[in-house]
């Protein structure tokens, strides 16, 4: 079954705070597109992230947190 519970639940590597200004840089370069536009910010669809740090490393204003789920090891 999928829905918001599951979009919810994952504890996430990353996510985004509200200060994004949804200029979609991060969206654009996510190789799984797991950023998804959402009440005026974009957020991390962890049914697709796997925690890469691309949008981290993207974002022009440090709107991507790093959050306490797992990271790929680089
Ligand atoms: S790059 Fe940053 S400001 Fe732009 S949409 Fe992504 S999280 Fe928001
Ligand atoms: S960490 Fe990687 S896979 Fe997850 S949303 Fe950011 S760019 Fe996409």
């Amino acid at each position: 079954m999928t829905n918001e519970t599951d979009f919810q639940e994952k504890k996430p590597a990353y996510y985004i705070l509200d200060n994004c200004t949804r200029c979609g840089r991060c969206a654009q370069k996510c190789p799984l597109h797991a950023l998804v536009p959402r009440q005026g910010h974009y957020r991390i669809d962890l049914r697709f992230c796997d925690g890469c740090g691309i949008c981290y490393d993207i974002c022009p204003i440090g709107a991507v947190e790093k959050g306490s789920g797992p990271e790929q090891s680089t």
